[in-house]
């Protein structure tokens, strides 16, 4: 037999899959949910060690099925409390996972694909390319890597109180595997986390954050990081495609979806000169007010602030604190919600928009080959 590939992982089956691959071994439903704990609640990944599930049933899991999180290739700790996992997915492909806590509650910043196609001119990850997507195994075990880490214990012990899907990668391009892992964070035989404590951050993919809103029910977050089209094109490229108006729509139609009262979080990294001046902090008030009128409520719009964040070969800096909280109280003279995002962890490169994993690029990849080939030269793997 050839390795594993022909066992499931049970990683990549949330509650209904689970229910279907135990009724398909001819087992009831609460076989399943007896797994699951085991996996979720106490870490246990040997069927051997499942003391309640039936001898006969727990060989035939083996037979057929495997629980196998991603491998830990290092981990680090920040002397703020942060910690970074760089956990490898497949050979050359690896990913970073990151847990912040902070006062009582404790949040992880989970990578979603190997890399990112999109291009963010000030993001890290950019450089790297896009190699794939995750699988819901490689998402989820990102959360139960953390959560056995921290000795979490859903419903005694709440130590991982939060995910957020701002780690690597675009997670509304890898729909189905990131809408099957939140729910596995949610469901109280999975991690039981709240539904507005999970949080999916986008650069704005329009189409998707409607089917988002029909599939799913967790907190949105939108990646701005510009008041206008000229600035935001520049910046995000992909605002080329989904302008600002036609994400503000769709943002709209996603709170009217849910409970009233919450809100649409936009992300705006504050860059030394690019899109830190008073004009566009008024700028980007009137937009948050147009949106809050729109969507019917005040407080609709939350904006959080990031200060800018350095990577080696980046051509951006770091607004300085000072132009950060005159940006922030133009904000909140207007009536915008407007908070400041601390950072965290970046004395071990955990901050947002440093995280690199390892990417094996395969479009930049193929290319370098084209070109080494096209100089006569003889091609070699990156
Ligand atoms: N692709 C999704 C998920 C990644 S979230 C998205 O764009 O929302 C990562 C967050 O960190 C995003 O808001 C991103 O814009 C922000 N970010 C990226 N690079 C950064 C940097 N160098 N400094 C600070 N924030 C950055």
């Amino acid at each position: 037999m050839t390795g594993n590939a022909s066992l499931v992982n049970l990683f990549d089956l949330d509650r209904t899959a689970m229910e279907a691959f135990f009724a398909e071994l001819g087992e009831k439903r609460f076989r399943a949910h007896q797994v699951m704990k085991w996996i979720y609640h106490r870490h246990v990944t040997d069927f051997g060690q499942m003391t309640d599930v039936g001898k006969a049933l727990r060989a035939r899991l083996e037979e057929r099925a495997e629980i196998r999180p991603p491998g830990v290739l290092y981990d680090k700790a920040s002397a703020d409390g942060t910690h970074k996992w760089l956990l490898g997915m497949d050979a050359g492909n690896a990913v970073e996972t990151v847990f912040i806590p902070d006062r009582g509650r404790g949040t992880l910043c989970v990578s979603s694909q190997v890399g990112c196609g999109l291009n963010c001119q000030f993001c890290s990850t950019a450089t790297q390319g896009f190699n794939r997507n995750l699988s819901t195994a490689e998402i989820i075990g990102q959360v139960w890597i953390a959560a056995r880490h921290l000795g979490n214990r859903p419903h005694i012990e709440r130590r991982l109180t939060n995910v957020v899907m701002m780690g690597m990668g675009e997670p509304l391009l890898n729909f189905d595997a990131v809408v099957r892992a939140m729910s596995l964070m949610r469901d109280d035989l999975g991690f039981g986390l709240a539904n507005k404590r999970v949080t999916l951050s986008t650069s704005g993919l329009v189409p998707m954050i409607d089917r988002l809103a029909e599939e799913s029910d967790v907190a949105l977050a939108v990646s701005l990081h510009a008041p206008n089209d000229a600035l935001r094109t520049e910046l995000i490229p992909l605002n080329r495609k989904y302008p600002i108006a036609e994400l503000m729509d769709a943002c709209v139609r996603y709170l009217a979806r849910k409970r009233r009262g919450e809100a649409v979080t936009f992300e705006y990294t504050l860059m030394k000169g690019v899109n830190d001046a008073p004009e566009h902090a008024r700028e980007l008030a009137a937009l948050m007010r147009a949106f809050c009128n729109k969507a019917q409520y005040a407080d609709a719009a939350k904006v959080n602030l990031i200060p800018f964040n350095p990577f080696p070969g980046t051509r951006f800096e770091r607004s300085d604190e000072a132009t950060v909280r005159a940006f922030q109280k133009i904000l909140l003279d207007a009536g915008v919600l407007t908070t400041v995002r601390r950072t965290r962890g970046d004395d071990i490169d955990a901050a947002c928009g440093q995280l690199k994993g390892q990417v094996m690029d395969r479009t930049r990849r193929q290319a370098s080959f084209r070109r080494q080939l096209e100089k006569g030269e003889r091609p070699h793997a990156a």
